[in-house]
């Protein structure tokens, strides 16, 4: 009997957070259809964490704008598509989007104030406006029974969980995906302390997402994986070759620049596993974690990836695939 492994994909759909958002259709659409197109095959059920706060400005501005109408449109139709391929959509919040300027010469954004990159920095009623307002939209998009029983926090700034616990409560939620063990940022926009976790497997918890215990809340945590046995020479190698024969990044926007009090993370030879760190020289890596885990979630932008990192992550799942019986849904990972 073939070894069962549970690999949950998630992908934050979203533009850039930085002085350019980039373009809807370079930064989304685009990447975005070809990944569908990877998934389609394996019938797996993937999960799309839609910034809602982007796509309530981005209404606001489509009337009398043919370009910003267009971006919704193709924005509202391909997350139809991507329902209808059975995939679950839940909200992902960056409230600073209400700060964004929007630049009409290129048809993008500038967000260039992140006082309000968190919930947190919100008040009670500021809150419940922004998630209610973001349950909103996509019910509009997807229909009156659809229910965001998950949620992704902007920049996994998802503590003190008591900003979002009555959230959670009022909208039904269940399920967070914010948790990247090990980690832990303080910047003038993001603030989380995850350094204390090193699981990974899927846990319940009840007020606080660090401490996982008895609790009506589930957390599946992003993996992560050391890169300390990588070849880092053949790595720049490959990226060089990659640059130079022009296999670019979809994206064309700049991300958020921040100023970081303290970071623990990547430095310590770990990384989190995601398709936009995902090359030829890593592969074996990503492999070798699915042999020796029986989780393991992603965590990838679309606005990220470039036609390389579909590629070889075409190649892990034809792999994972032939080698495994994969289990996708996560609602099949649920802990006993
Ligand atoms: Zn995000």
């Amino acid at each position: 009997m073939t070894q069962l492994k549970n690999i949950l994909f998630t992908f934050d759909y979203e533009l850039f957070l930085g002085k350019r958002s980039g373009s809807v259709n370079r930064c989304v659409i685009e990447p975005t259809q070809k990944l569908l197109d990877v998934l389609s095959p394996y019938k797996i059920k993937a999960i799309f964490f839609v910034d809602t706060t982007w796509l309530l400005r981005l209404k606001k501005i489509t009337h009398g704008n043919a370009s910003a109408k267009n971006d919704y449109d193709n924005v509202v139709g391909q997350l139809r598509y991507i329902a209808k391929l059975g995939h679950y959509i839940f909200p992902h919040l960056h409230p600073h989007w209400n700060d964004a300027t929007y630049v009409p010469e290129i048809n993008q954004w500038q967000l260039i104030n992140y006082s309000r990159y968190r919930l947190h920095s919100l008040d009670k009623n500021e809150r419940e406006q922004c998630f209610s307002d973001s349950v909103a939209i996509l019910k509009e998009i997807l229909g009156p029974d659809y229910k965001p029983t998950g949620y992704r926090a902007g920049g996994w700034s998802i503590q003190p969980f008591e900003d979002f616990a009555p959230l959670f409560q009022q909208h039904s939620v269940k399920y967070d995906f914010s948790v990247l063990p090990g980690s832990k940022r303080i910047s003038s926009a993001q603030h989380y302390d995850f350094s204390d976790i090193k699981i990974n497997r899927p846990y319940t918890f009840s007020t606080d997402v660090a401490v996982p215990g008895k609790g009506s809340y589930t957390e599946f945590p992003i993996s992560v994986l050391s890169n300390t046995g990588i070849n880092t020479f053949s790595e720049k190698v490959l990226l060089k070759y990659m640059s130079w024969s022009g296999s670019n990044n979809y994206g064309d926007g700049q991300s958020i620049v921040v100023e970081t009090v303290e970071y623990t993370g990547a430095e310590n030879g770990t990384e989190m596993v995601s398709v936009e760190l995902l090359n030829a020289v890593k592969l074996p890596l990503y492999l070798k974690f699915l042999a020796t885990n029986n989780y393991m979630q992603f965590i990838s932008h679309p606005k990220m990836l470039s036609a390389h990192n579909i590629n070889t992550f075409a190649r892990f799942i034809k792999k994972a695939f032939d080698t495994y019986s994969i289990e996708t849904d996560f609602e099949k990972m649920l802990p006993e």
